[in-house]
This record gives C-alpha cells, sequence and structure tokens, in this order.
C-alpha cells in the first residue's frame, strides 16, 4: 500500500489562520492516523507580500498546536531550479509554450472579447498546433510560460469532502505557468511540488476548487500519480459571513494570548468541519484514532466563541496542575505579577481554581489575589465586614498566627472560631473571603487559606477589623 504523505502549505504572508490551521490539523491527523508522514511547505512565490516575521508566525503556531512534521518546512524560492526544468521539459514535450504577449496586447485581446459579449479568454495565439503559423517572436519581450490546457473533454475527480466534481475544459484558458521574470505561478508550484514530494492526500480550502482542475490537468501532462483532494467549506464569523481580520481573531496565536490550550484549540476546530458521532470533547489522540477523512462537513461551520470557551474549560478542568502553573505564569506576568513557575504552590492554585475558569485568563486573574492587593469592592466590605462580624474575625486572626499553616491547621482554627463565637460558617467563611480574597465565592476557604503566604492572610484580616 501506497505511504500516505499529506501537507499543509501556508502562504508566508501573514499569520496562521483559524482556516488554514485547521486544514493543517486534518492533513496531520490523516497521516497519523495512517501511519503516513506529515510534510510543511512555505509558499513564498509572492515575493512581495512573502516575510520572514510571517514564516517564523507559521512555524511558532505549528509548533504550539503541536502540529509535528516528518518533513520541511521546504521553500518553493529555495526550488526555482526544479520549477524551472519541469517547465523546460513540458515544452519540450508539447504540453506547454512560450507566449510573448505584453500586457497592452492581452488588454486588447480582452477589450475586443468583451466587445463581441464573450468571456474574456486567453485565445492561445501562442500556442503551437497542427498547420498554424505563429508570429515573429518580438525583440526585447520576456515570454511567459502557458499551459496547453486540452482543449476539450472534462476534468472530473471524487473530491473526499465535496463528492464527484466535474469541470468542462471549455472553461479553462491555458494558464501562466511561469511568470517572466522566471518565478513560477501557485497551480504549477503546487503540481511539482506534490508530485516531488509524493503527496497523496491534499485537504485544503475550497476557496482552491476552481484551481483543481488545472492542476489536475498539469499532473495528467506530467505523467505524475494523482494525489486525492478533499476541499474544506469556508468558516463563517459569528455574524454567517466569512471568517476574516476585520471581524475578530483569525491568527491561532492570538488564542494563546487570550488564555487557550492548544489542544482545545485543536478540538474545536476539528469539529468545525468533521464530526465522529456525538462526540464534542475529545483528546488530539482520541482525534488521531479516529480521523480517517471520513463524515467532513460539506457547509460551512460558523464560529462560536462561547462553545470554544466551553470547550477550553473542559481541557484546562483535564490539564496536568504543573503545566498549568508554567502557563499561567505568562499570564500573571502580563498581569504585573512575577510567579515562580516551578513553585509548588503555583500548580496547587492551578488545581483548587482550575475548574471555575474557561481560559487561562480568567485562571490568572483568580490567582493574582495571592500574589497582589484584593481589596473588596465598596458594597462587598460594607456588607459583610460589618461590626457583627469582627469579633469572629480578630479571634480568627490570633488563632492563624499560631496555627499549623496547612489545611487541617486552618480547619481547626476556624472551628474554634465559630464555637467560641456561636457563628455558623458562612458568617465567618464570607467575612474571611471577601477580607482575603475581595471576593465573596471561592473554594472551600481552609483549601484557599492554605495557599496564601500566612503574613498575607493576617495582614488582609487586620486591615478588615481596623
Ligand atoms: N498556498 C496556498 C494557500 O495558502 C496553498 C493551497 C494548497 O494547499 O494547495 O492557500
Amino acid at each position: 500500500m501506497t505511504l500516505v504523505r499529506t501537507r499543509i502549505a501556508p502562504s508566508p504572508t501573514g499569520f496562521l489562520h483559524l482556516g488554514t490551521a485547521r486544514t493543517a490539523l486534518y492533513s496531520w491527523a490523516y497521516a497519523r492516523h495512517h501511519g503516513g508522514q506529515f510534510v510543511l511547505r512555505i509558499e513564498d512565490t509572492d515575493v512581495a507580500r512573502s516575510t520572514q516575521e510571517s514564516v517564523d508566525q507559521i512555524l511558532d503556531a505549528m509548533h504550539w498546536l503541536g502540529l509535528d512534521y516528518d518533513e520541511g518546512p521546504v521553500h518553493q524560492m529555495q526550488r526555482l531550479a526544479r520549477y524551472q526544468e519541469v517547465a523546460e521539459s513540458m515544452i519540450a514535450a508539447g504540453t506547454a509554450y512560450r507566449c510573448y504577449c505584453t500586457p497592452e496586447e492581452l488588454d486588447a485581446m480582452r477589450e475586443t472579447q468583451r466587445a463581441r459579449g464573450e468571456k474574456t479568454h486567453y485565445d492561445r495565439r501562442w500556442r503551437p498546433e497542427p498547420g498554424k503559423t505563429l508570429p515573429p517572436v518580438p525583440a526585447g519581450v520576456k515570454p511567459v510560460v502557458r499551459f496547453c490546457n486540452p482543449k476539450s473533454g472534462s476534468v472530473s475527480w471524487n473530491d473526499l469532502v465535496k463528492g464527484p466534481i466535474r469541470i468542462s475544459n471549455e472553461e479553462i484558458d491555458d494558464l501562466i505557468i511561469v511568470r517572466n521574470d522566471g518565478v513560477p505561478t501557485y497551480n504549477f508550484a503546487v503540481v511539482v511540488d506534490d508530485w516531488d514530494m509524493r503527496i497523496t492526500h491534499v485537504f485544503r480550502g475550497d476557496e482552491h476548487i476552481n484551481n483543481t482542475p488545472w492542476q489536475i490537468n498539469i499532473f495528467h501532462a506530467l505523467n505524475a500519480p494523482l494525489p486525492l483532494f478533499g476541499h474544506c467549506p469556508i468558516i463563517l464569523g459569528e455574524d454567517g459571513l466569512k471568517l476574516s481580520k476585520r471581524r475578530g481573531a483569525v491568527s491561532v496565536m492570538a488564542y494563546e494570548e487570550a488564555g487557550y490550550l492548544p489542544e482545545a484549540m485543536l478540538n474545536y476546530l476539528a469539529r468545525l468541519g468533521w464530526s465522529h458521532g456525538d462526540h464534542e470533547l475529545f483528546t488530539r489522540e482520541q482525534m488521531v484514532q479516529w480521523f480517517d477523512g471520513s463524515h467532513m462537513a460539506k457547509s460551512p461551520a460558523q464560529w462560536d466563541p462561547a462553545k470554544l470557551a466551553w470547550v477550553n474549560a473542559h481541557h484546562i478542568k483535564l490539564a496536568d496542575d504543573a503545566r498549568l502553573a508554567r502557563l499561567v505564569a505568562r499570564h500573571l506576568a502580563a498581569l504585573g505579577i512575577g510567579a515562580d513557575a516551578a513553585d509548588a504552590r503555583l500548580a496547587q492554585r492551578c488545581a483548587l481554581f482550575k475548574d471555575r475558569c474557561a481560559t487561562l485568563v480568567e485562571l490568572a486573574r483568580w490567582l493574582a489575589m495571592f500574589d497582589a492587593p484584593a481589596p473588596p469592592s465598596p458594597q462587598d466590605r460594607a456588607a459583610h465586614l460589618t461590626d457583627a462580624a469582627r469579633p469572629g474575625l480578630r479571634s480568627l486572626c490570633e488563632r492563624l498566627r499560631v496555627a499549623p499553616w496547612e489545611p487541617a491547621g486552618i480547619t481547626q482554627a476556624l472551628k474554634d472560631t465559630l464555637a467560641e463565637h456561636k457563628l455558623k460558617m458562612p458568617q465567618l467563611a464570607i467575612p474571611v473571603r471577601v477580607a482575603v480574597c475581595g471576593r465573596v465565592q471561592t473554594p472551600a476557604i481552609d483549601a484557599v487559606l492554605a495557599l496564601f503566604d500566612r503574613e498575607t492572610v493576617l495582614h488582609r484580616l487586620a486591615e478588615a477589623v481596623n
């Protein structure tokens, strides 16, 4: 059986956006599912718009998502000689030809066609054909290379996502495959690369569906084995329009910034165009186990931030506490708090608070109270730090000064205070929460207090009763 080889081929003209991340995920998961290989190719032939910064951002995003590749990054601009060689071989074989039309001539050609009410197209004037005399080669014009697209018949393929597709060759022009500066066009470079890289399955966005007939015809002209194609529908924004830069974040790394876990992004992105039974929540490993290219959605999915937050909350709950500590440290730093990611207490704090957070940013906002002042609101102060609450808080403060600083010792101090003042737990616990954490609700107060420095707790309680 042929080894499954897939690829993702982003153009480095911006960050890795969500749609590309999703097709990267499908390509990666498909290769991993079949024990195959996954290749990263950088399609940088749009020299004017490609930047190294964008390449770096793409590599960072792939790394963050954990989409490891077996080969690459391969840069197309380092393969110019190869495209040239293939183009020459096609000219020699009669499947491509040089065209010396100037931009002015092409404009005039289109003008005439429009005037005749025709769809504009290249009239194949430089295409060598039996019995045809070609125009004389003009001096000083650098030619482009065009592909001899078949004039009749049709191109068809069974799309992995959309099912059977057929396009008549009469609809397709003789495409430029090499520009007059020697740089190949997308549709040509992509075929040479997919051929050389022995790609067996291509997953990409359906904006490329119109390119596929050309590519298939070029594969045939090269006698190259044809990969299977799967075109995934676009992702719609919340407003039902195409997800774009102008409407919300479309960069993968913006979600790292906003406190999302990579496994949650993968889980959510996967479900935006694929399903496995009723499963909404799954791990990376499950996805690899399940993703066989079936059950791909034919229609566009809509981006749903609330669902993404729900998926993220689930993965935060599952995440290892020491890892969360490392991840939350940078979000604490963004709040101006220099936390030690290796501090065991930071991991314990994550463990205590992670089940109430949808993002790491929310987790950081909780954990900030351990290191930065957490003054209660005037309303909470007035409602809970009352004269009635003060005596209990004072006694607790005295007991905590000497109690063993661990949950059991703190629990005992709370219990003894309740007994002394004949209070019920909430009558003491809520004022303590407000005084120490600046909030009315927290996880069990003894567990929370144990993760503070004793000095901080004593200081905040003392401030509250004065
Ligand atoms: N460079 C193309 C893009 O970013 C790749 C398309 C393909 O996968 O063939 O859309």
